[in-house]
């Protein structure tokens, strides 16, 4: 796999620095995407060599096994979350439901009002180790909120992610220190609601 450039100008977010994206794009998202590489590779290799035991206290096949979904959840989070973003001059002052007006109401009917839906979001965000996602869940037919500790811990299969908020200190640390709600609110500044709302409309199409 090939890492995804960032669909907006860097040095243009209100409050998370180009320092802090270049870390956090150019060297750790990428470093996800060259272990997915390596360890699709070894996979690969020891499956052809017959040279496997599928034992599930230590084996070599379960430690690929392991790092496999971390890595490529790494990936695939770090993606969502990156294409979430643009700079916020970009959305033209307009409000939340005018950019993304089906999933504003959706967002509404899940819990009560569309500002409760987004609180209830950030403090979850709050609680999280790593990762607070908001995803359409194909077998419930609705929305839902998750949080993961970790790339491959929390997350729900049969749900597609939505809107993908990374926690993670490396996310804020330089430009925030330990204020992690001054992040969130950054992160709201810059979202790109009306990308996000193509994404929703897309999402709630799959019925499983
Ligand atoms: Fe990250």
């Amino acid at each position: 796999m090939e890492p995804k450039p960032l669909s907006f100008d860097q040095t243009k977010l209100s409050g998370i620095s180009d320092k802090t994206l270049a870390i956090h794009h150019d060297k750790l998202y990428q470093g996800y995407v060259n272990k997915t590489n390596e360890i699709d590779q070894k996979l690969t290799e020891l499956r052809k060599s017959g040279q496997y035991e599928g034992n599930a206290t230590y084996s070599e096949l379960r430690a690929l096994k392991d790092a496999e979904t971390f890595a490529r959840n790494g990936v695939y989070l770090h993606e969502w979350y990156f294409d979430g973003l643009r700079p916020s001059v970009d959305s033209g002052q307009l409000s939340v439901d005018s950019q993304a007006p089906e999933l504003s109401k959706a967002l509404a009917e899940k819990w009560g009002t569309l500002e409760n839906g987004l609180k209830y979001f950030s403090a979850c965000a709050m609680a999280a180790r790593g990762w607070s996602v908001l995803c359409w869940d194909t077998k419930a037919g609705t929305l839902m909120h998750y949080n993961g500790d970790a790339h491959n811990q929390g997350g729900v299969w049969g749900c597609l992610p939505i809107i993908v908020l990374d926690v993670y200190e490396h996310a804020y640390f330089i430009d925030f220190g330990s204020d992690r709600k001054a992040y969130i609110e950054a992160f709201w500044k810059n979202f790109n609601w009306t990308k996000t709302e193509e994404l929703y409309l897309k999402a709630k199409q799959v019925k499983l």
